[in-house]
């Protein structure tokens, strides 16, 4: 094997404007914090911050959840860990699956040796709730409801209160996937009655990717209790992580948590403590009407109808004659603007405009839409 060393060089992005389905653009404030010094995973100084970090997610969150911390892996994980704790073989799942992620949580129910009913409505509609009032009604064996509530593929936002209540109803857990929505829209995980929820550092909380904050209730803890096999995954065992994650003093070695990204994720939650959930939500409402007004000027249409949309993902149609690639390369290239293009079902039909956390910003929205329709001509 050659012995002489690559002759690269340290890297250095570019700039860019994140406006695609995520990562979104990370404030500075944030990224210095990731710059502090690394200190040891089980110092003192650290437990302080983790501590802070679980009451930061539990009220982002707005749950009591004792069990709600950061998985130390992107929301892939935080979905998985929800699935393979709470999913045992021979278990039966309703999962709502509207786009490319809720296929992805029938998927995990597979892999965990379930048994996926799928309740499947159009790309860019909501999940319908008497759909899965009905898949109950036919399996009423099921004991588990899983659903997207923010479809990044697609742009749409379901009624997590009304299908909660409908898995209740019904003696079932819900898992909630809110990678896209937390921070962004209303997410009230125990005003619904929400059992299992994951969601992601990099969208609408303006962090690194890489982590997933998750939050499980009373009922989601009994079903883990009380499981016949054990979690076949030894780092998301609940059980296990939760020696870690346990109050400062009590805390063990289980894994070597992400220090610099969990201060990263501390400082955007600080942020969005100190401008409150009520006002970030309204802020992501108002850049969305305003992204709306604008591209409606240009003639371009929205996937999903006004009452579903969610503010911070807007899949919008590309105009007949438009060449999806070409034009998303010219705004890398000429403005540094990222848009998303479509995914799954959707790809090469839509494109996907981020106007997530620290994106969500008047400036932005200018950028995007002057950029769009300077390319389009
Ligand atoms: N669920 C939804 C709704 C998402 O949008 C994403 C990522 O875009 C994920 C899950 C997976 O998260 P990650 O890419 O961080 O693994």
């Amino acid at each position: 094997m050659d012995r002489s060393a690559p002759q690269i060089t340290s890297f250095h992005p570019p700039r860019r404007v994140l406006m695609g389905p995520g990562p979104s653009d990370v404030p500075a404030r944030v990224l210095q914090a990731m710059a502090l010094p690394t200190v040891g995973h089980l110092d003192p100084a650290f437990s302080g911050m983790m501590e802070e970090l679980k009451t930061l997610l539990r009220w982002a969150f707005q749950t009591k959840n004792e069990l709600t911390f950061p998985v130390s892996a992107p929301g892939s994980v935080g979905m998985e860990t929800c699935f393979v704790n709470l999913v045992e073989p021979g278990d039966t799942v309703i999962v709502c699956v509207n786009g490319v992620f809720g296929g992805r949580q029938a998927e995990n129910v597979r892999r965990c040796g379930g048994t996926p009913v799928i309740v499947e409505d159009e790309w860019g509609a909501p999940v319908d709730p008497d759909k899965v009032r009905k898949a109950f009604q036919a399996h009423p064996q099921a004991r588990i409801l899983a659903f997207v509530h923010a479809e990044t593929s697609t742009g749409a936002l379901s009624d997590a209160a009304t299908l909660a209540q409908i898995a209740r109803e019904h003696d079932a857990l819900t898992i909630m996937d809110c990678v896209t929505s937390l921070g962004g829209v209303p997410v009230l995980l125990d005003e619904w009655g929400i059992d299992a929820a994951y969601s992601g550092s990099q969208k609408c909380l303006s962090s690194t990717p890489g982590l997933s904050p998750v939050s499980f209730g009373e009922r989601a803890v009994a079903k883990l209790k009380a499981r016949k096999h054990p979690v076949q995954s030894w780092f998301q065992d609940l059980n296990l992580v939760l020696g870690y994650w346990s109050g400062a003093g009590k805390r063990t070695y289980h894994h070597t948590a992400p220090v610099n990204p969990l201060y990263g994720l501390h400082e955007s939650l600080v942020m969005l403590a100190e401008e409150g959930l009520e006002a970030s939500w309204a802020r992501h409402r108002a850049m969305h009407e305003m992204l709306r007004d604008s591209l409606a000027t240009m003639g371009i249409e929205f996937v999903v109808r006004p009452d579903a949309r969610l503010p911070q993902l807007n899949a919008v149609r590309i105009p007949a004659g438009v060449d999806d690639a070409a034009v998303r390369a010219a705004l890398l290239s000429d403005y540094g603007l990222e848009i998303g293009a479509g995914l799954g079902a959707l790809a090469g039909k839509v494109w996907r405009i981020g106007v997530m956390g620290y994106g969500a910003r008047v400036e932005n929205i200018r950028l995007c839409t002057a950029a769009l329709r300077d390319v389009l001509g």
